[in-house]
């Protein structure tokens, strides 16, 4: 692992909190990137890392991508997440999440913390017994329950503000949609695109997940492989990440690619200029799949279900905002995003400094 302090200076970032328990077995890491907006929120993800330099490029990496959502979702949140090191199928039990929640405790509600991959509401549960500063906890026990259904919808705003883009009107009617992974979001995205009219192809490596689709929506089934060079309207990613890559962008023939999944492009850079020249409109994932984030933060900042909901609909203007940036400036949607985050940012970083007397 290179200087952590200089790790943590290359995107900033204010806090980085190493736990270990030996009791347990905990070996975690908290990185709050940044709290200008408001706590730092993000997942705690659990995997069983090769080295704890991975773990390390992990955490900074998944923070301040944190930061950047919750900016451009218009959230009073910052950008923080947490790793556990070690194998959840081997190693996670209540003492090791319970302790965990100690830590979390210990930063007194400048990091809260939810599910990611490798943890489960049942692990959220037995962090809840240590602190408050958790979310995404069950309905039952004063939670916002399943996140997915405001993921997807803000994800359908999202390729209905791309066809707006390129159409000047935004009817699904006749509009062809590729969908990757009929999964939790695939689903809910699936039902809302064949209600307003969209044909829709999907792929998945689960057939029952296929079939409900085929059955339900009207749907054409397509080889997972065979999925990019289809000749629609929209590419939905919403299985796994970086499907966006030198194998697959030449076989695109799609107009826009908007979809839930995260971290899309293989290389955030290089692939979203790839798309821009190629004249694909990318509508930037972390922008688009806000609307589970958005739910989430309902469990501190309150509104309830019709705020989350329509919160998640403000994902349409947000990233129209985003195209029109990216035109203006001759740059990708990407770095547009980027952008308005830094702006937000950087306005309220402003405004707390003169409270401070600074300037
Ligand atoms: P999920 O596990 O419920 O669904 C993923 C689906 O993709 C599954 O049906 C799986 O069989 C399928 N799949 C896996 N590999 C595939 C492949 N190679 N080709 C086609 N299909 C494949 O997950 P989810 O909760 O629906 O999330 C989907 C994506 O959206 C993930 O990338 C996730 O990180 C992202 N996301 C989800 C939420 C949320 O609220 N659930 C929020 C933000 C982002």
């Amino acid at each position: 692992m290179s200087d952590i302090f200089t790790q943590m200076s290359l995107d900033n970032h204010e806090q980085v909190v190493f736990c270990n328990d030996k009791n347990s077995g905990l070996k975690a890491i908290i990185a709050v990137h940044n709290t200008i907006l408001g706590p730092s929120l993000g997942g705690c993800r659990m995997y069983p890392y090769a080295s704890e330099a991975e773990a390390m490029t992990d955490v900074l990496r998944l923070s301040k991508g944190m930061t950047y959502k919750a900016a451009v979702a218009g959230l009073n949140l910052g950008g923080g997440k947490s790793v556990i090191i070690g194998d959840p199928k081997k190693i996670a039990n209540e003492g090791l999440f319970r302790t965990f929640g100690r830590f979390v405790n210990s930063l007194n509600g400048k990091y809260i913390t939810a599910e990611d991959v490798g943890t489960n509401v049942r692990f959220m549960e037995w962090v809840s017994y240590e602190t408050k500063h958790v979310t995404g906890i069950p309905i039952c026990f004063g939670g916002s329950g399943d996140p997915s259904p405001f993921t997807a919808h803000g994800t359908f705003c999202g390729i209905k503000s791309a066809i707006k883009k390129l159409k000047n009107s935004d009817s699904l009617d006749g509009v062809k949609v590729a969908v990757e992974g009929i999964g939790n979001v695939g689903y809910h995205l699936c039902k809302e695109l064949h209600e307003n009219g969209a044909k829709l192809y999907v792929s998945d490596i689960d057939q029952a997940a296929i079939n409900r689709a085929v059955e339900e929506f009207n749907a054409i089934a397509v080889k997972c492989e065979e999925l990019y060079s289809l000749d629609v309207d929209v590419y939905a990613p919403c299985a796994l990440g970086a499907t966006v890559n030198d194998k697959t962008l030449p076989q695109l023939k799609c107009a826009i690619i908007a979809g839930a999944a995260n971290n899309q492009l293989k290389d955030e850079t290089k692939h979203a200029a790839e798309l821009q020249k190629r004249g694909i409109l990318y509508a930037p994932d972390y922008v688009i799949n806000a609307g589970g984030l958005i739910n989430v933060y309902t469990e501190i900042g309150g509104g309830g279900k019709d705020y989350a909901w329509n919160k998640s609909e403000e994902i349409y203007n947000t990233l129209l905002e985003i195209y029109n940036l990216a035109e203006k400036e001759n740059i990708t949607t990407a770095a547009a995003a980027n952008k308005l985050a830094e702006k937000r940012i950087a306005s309220v970083a402003l405004t707390k400094n003169i409270y401070r007397g600074k300037k």
